[in-house]
């Protein structure tokens, strides 16, 4: 920077700049201080700077004192009042400094407009009064995100994450030289009924149960347990306790929930099984927590199997089986994310002609440590825990687009595709709009869509049944009931269910050729599906006897080995000859 540029800086500085020899005359003025005050330059140059000051403030600042005080640091900056020409006053933030000058030390004094300052002030806390408040809204908002992704909406307990992270807290916490014997503990507890009271009065008194046993469990622990709700009507209390105190929880537990409850004026009983399991501290491992959850269930299950409204607790020698049930399901949880399900297809034929005539889609599990799983290897247990409502949804949605697909890629075309839908999608007040946006997302005829659904789902709870197949009817989907013949029907119902097909279970079908007995209860499946206009499907079909039997009885469809197995969809179509 030139000495010109410095120079003309000063002048227009948004201060006002003055400097003062050693006698407090004015020698040099800025342009920003002239303008203030309406003085010339020429006016003020030689001026004694206490006289721009008001009549009383001269006193106290001195030609000397202020600036001295100032320049030794004894004040760092000085409130006055600047008196213009024409008598109006400018309030001012006046500091000094010591500077050096041609002809030896002078003194600066630098003047600050008051009210500007205050304003930037102003700005300044508002701007920082902002950032402030913005900062506590992310922080709220980062503390709901955390309260939400840790705990269950429907009963405001803790869920299966938020249970984790309490776990591995509590098992990085535990030391075993506590001294009262108290450790990290899991008590698992598993409704008994809740099944048949979500079947008998709905989703709405299922989730009413679940909050009043929230409420119970939450009421029969001791004020420091966590309390979580693990999946479905599985729930977790999780305390630093001693045996003899986690089984006094137990014992509380088992009683509370005993007690009836009354839902939409019925008064139901739901009791508990409870499986505890104690941490082994210091715990050790990162699967430290799954562990201690995997024998709390395990536990559970033990108890369950001694009858309904009783305990069972973890001992060091019991087994941990690895593949057990909850393993299962959270590798389940984690596979359907991450795209290891698959569908197969296997293909049914129209009897009498022997021509393709739809397929039935069978979900499998690439396992990725155990190869490809059947459907009765976790099926059972999907159903249990409720993950099978994405399951289901995924294998429905999974079909219908391989239909489209097929359909486009000169594949069997206008195929009938079936589905396999469990007592708990049934149940399910989505299900009906679900098949409709699965449909029309795809853009496949509901005609084309049949949903199979076994005769003991339908008859736990016909009444429900019946509502639920109506409004699927009115999709326009047909229905099938699968594995006929096991259950027991009530032929009642049966004329009522808005029903299409009847799929005659493998068991009498696999022994029709050797035992009269089958081959009576296949021929009479046959009359009874034709007397109530149904068709008649064979299933598990896997000699040419069979085949032919089942054409004899006048059978209209059928699907089986005999014919393919389940095979991947590009494997479709297939090279398919009726003996
Ligand atoms: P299902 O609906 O009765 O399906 C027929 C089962 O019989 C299939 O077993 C099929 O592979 C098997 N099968 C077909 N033909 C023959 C044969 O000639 N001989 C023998 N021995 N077996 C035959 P898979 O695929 O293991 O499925 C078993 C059950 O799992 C199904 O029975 C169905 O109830 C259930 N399932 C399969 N996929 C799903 C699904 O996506 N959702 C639901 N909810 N359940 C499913
Ligand atoms: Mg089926
Ligand atoms: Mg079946």
């Amino acid at each position: 920077m030139t000495q010109r540029d410095y120079a003309e800086l000063w002048q227009r500085a948004p201060g006002g700049h003055l400097l003062l020899d050693d006698d407090g005359l004015i020698t040099a003025v800025n342009a920003t201080f002239t303008g203030w005050t309406g003085y010339t330059a020429e006016e003020l140059l030689g001026t004694p700077f206490p006289k721009l000051l008001p009549i009383g403030d001269r006193v106290l600042y001195t030609t000397h004192s202020l600036p001295q005080l100032m320049v030794s640091g004894r004040i760092a900056e000085a409130s006055v009042q600047v008196v213009g020409r024409d008598g109006s006053r400018h309030p001012a933030l006046l500091s000094a400094t010591r500077v050096s000058g041609p002809d030896g030390p002078e003194t600066q004094l630098v003047l600050v407009d008051a009210q500007q300052r205050r304003r930037y002030e102003e700005e300044l806390l508002a701007a920082r009064r902002r950032a402030e408040e913005s900062e506590a809204r992310i922080t709220r908002a980062e503390a709901e995100l955390a309260e939400l992704v840790h705990h269950d909406s429907l009963t405001g307990l803790l869920n299966r994450p938020g249970l984790l992270r309490a776990l591995h807290d509590r098992l990085g916490a535990a030391r075993a030289d506590r001294g009262d014997g108290a450790v990290p503990t899991v008590l698992f507890i598993d409704l008994d009924g809740f099944k048949t009271v979500n079947d008998d009065l709905g989703h709405a008194s299922g989730d009413e149960l679940l909050q009043v046993v929230a409420r119970r469990i939450r009421s029969a622990s001791r004020a420091g347990a966590d309390v979580a709700r693990f999946a479905g009507d599985e729930f977790v209390v999780l305390d630093d306790v001693t045996p003899s105190g986690a089984a006094r929880v137990a014992d509380r537990l088992l009683d509370l929930l005993a007690e009836p409850v009354v839902l939409q004026g019925v008064e139901v009983v739901v009791t508990a099984s409870v499986g505890i399991c104690s941490a082994e501290v210091p715990a050790s491992g990162p699967d430290a927590a799954e562990l201690v959850l995997r024998r709390a269930d395990n536990a559970m299950y033990r108890a369950k199997a001694q009858g309904s409204g009783r305990w069972t607790a973890h001992r060091p020698g019991d087994s941990d089986p690895g593949a057990d049930r909850l393993v299962l399901l959270e590798q389940l949880r984690s596979g359907i994310r991450q795209g290891q399900l698959r569908v197969f297809y296997q293909p049914r034929l129209h009897l009498p002609t022997g021509r393709l005539s739809g397929v039935e889609a069978l979900v499998r599990w690439e396992h990725p440590t155990r190869g490809l799983l059947q459907p009765g290897a976790f099926i059972d247990a999907a159903e249990q825990s409720g993950i099978i409502r994405e399951l289901g949804a995924w294998v429905l949605a999974e079909a219908v687009e391989q239909a489209v697909r097929w359909d486009a890629t000169g594949g069997p075309a206008g195929l009938q595709v079936a589905v396999n839908l469990s007592a708990r999608q049934l149940a399910d007040t989505d299900l009906v709009p679900l098949v409709a946006r699965t449909l029309a997302r795809a853009g496949l005829p509901a005609a084309r869509l049949v949903l199979e659904i076994t005769e003991t789902a339908l008859m736990s709870d016909p009444d429900a049944a019946l509502r639920s197949l109506q409004a699927l009817k009115e999709l326009g989907v047909l229905l099938a009931v699968d594995d006929f013949g096991t259950g027991f029907s009530s032929f009642t119902y049966l004329k009522r269910f808005p029903v299409d097909e009847l799929k005659i279970d493998r068991s009498f079908v696999t022994g029709m050729t050797t035992d009269p007995g089958d081959h009576a209860i296949v021929a009479s499946c046959v009359h009874l599906a034709h007397a109530m206009g149904l068709v008649a499907v064979a299933e598990g079909v896997e000699s040419a006897a069979e085949c032919d039997a089942l054409r004899a009885l006048g059978a209209d469809q059928a699907q089986g080995y005999f014919f393919s197995r389940p095979v991947p969809a590009d494997d479709m179509p297939l090279p398919i000859v009726v003996a």
